[in-house]
């Protein structure tokens, strides 16, 4: 990795802050991992239009949410880390049902405007901790929904900063994946609700927050569920059948509470929790002839 201030010194002038050699893994429910080269944080879609527009195609753009969903390499990421700013996080409704929201908005504050709307149908974001940008990248889903069922169109920006409409078929939307181009930086989204009852929608949130904290590891370092559920079976189960449940190795460990969760007790290092999910993959592949895919995303490079 270049030093990031020989980075910066090639980089559009934005408003902006960039921040060379950031400790990105502050940024993560893991807190492991190495710096990015440089971390940048537009505080709008406007400053992040010119950024992309004059960045030199040769340096890589990685997007950040709130990091519920990933793992970051002890090597560090090479380039431009992006986590959106403040101009982001807003959240609206309209007359016809429908709740706007910034890209960089939490679910739980998308949940908490149409519980405040008065509207129903968008009560399992109230269970998913990341943000509305990392919802539509993963099509994050509980309780029997997700991002597909509810999402009328997507805003993006794409790598020279041009903005791309998407509606939701163009989204692919798969399980825990979109299909739309990689290089899609998403900056808004658009949700259709259903006028609902307030204390019916209040109280299924809460059901939905009670069975989250008797079920998961909420309050640890953790990067939610690390692989996808195969066709047919559930991962949990079948890292179970392995023994995997408690493996350890230093402060990382298979969740004793959710085996499809890895924790960090403290010191882990990515690298370390990465070779943790990976020894799982291949017990389980030796147990049960099935091989897991990592749902969790993986940035960086491996450390020396
Ligand atoms: C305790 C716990 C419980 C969880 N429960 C669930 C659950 O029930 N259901 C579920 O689906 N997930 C769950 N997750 C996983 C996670 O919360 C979701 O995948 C969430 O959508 C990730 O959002 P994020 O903002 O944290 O994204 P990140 O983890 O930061 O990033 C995830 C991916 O999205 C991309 N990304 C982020 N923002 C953007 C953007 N603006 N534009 C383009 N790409 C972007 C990143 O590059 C990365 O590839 C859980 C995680 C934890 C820690």
């Amino acid at each position: 990795m270049a030093h990031g201030a020989s980075l910066v010194a090639r980089l559009p002038r934005v408003r902006g802050p960039y921040q060379p050699g950031a400790a990105i893994k502050d940024l993560t429910w893991f807190r492991a991992g190495g710096p990015a080269e440089v971390l940048y944080i537009p505080p709008d879609a406007e400053d992040l239009a010119l950024f992309l527009k004059e960045l030199s195609p040769d340096v890589p753009v990685t997007l950040i949410g709130v990091g519920s969903n990933l793992l970051v390499r002890d090597g560090g990421v090479d380039g431009v880390v992006i986590r959106l700013g403040r101009g982001f996080m807003n959240v609206t409704a309209d007359p016809m049902n429908r709740l706007r929201a910034g890209a960089a908005a939490l679910d739980v504050a998308v949940a908490k405007a149409a519980l405040e709307a008065g509207l129903t149908g968008l009560e399992f974001m109230r269970g998913i901790p990341g943000t509305v940008g990392g919802g539509l990248r993963m099509n994050a889903g509980a309780y029997g929904r997700e991002f597909k069922d509810v999402l009328v169109e997507a805003l993006a920006l794409d790598r020279r900063g041009a903005r791309v409409r998407l509606t939701n078929t163009q989204m692919g939307f798969e399980y825990r994946r979109a299909n739309a181009p990689a290089d899609l930086i998403f900056v808004e989204a658009v949700f259709q609700a259903a006028p609902g009852e307030k204390p019916a929608i209040e109280a299924r949130m809460n059901e939905i927050t009670d069975a989250r904290s008797s079920t998961q590891p909420i309050k640890s370092r953790t990067g939610g569920s690390t692989f996808k559920n195969p066709p047919g079976e559930k991962a949990w189960q079948l890292i179970d059948r392995a023994g995997c449940r408690g493996l350890r190795r230093g402060d990382a460990e298979v969740s004793t509470m959710h085996c499809n969760f890895l924790i960090n007790h403290g010191k882990a290092s990515g690298d370390e929790i990465e070779a943790l999910g990976e020894e799982v993959r291949a017990k389980v592949k030796a147990a049960t002839g099935i091989e897991l895919e990592w749902e969790i995303k993986r940035i960086g490079k491996k450390g020396t």
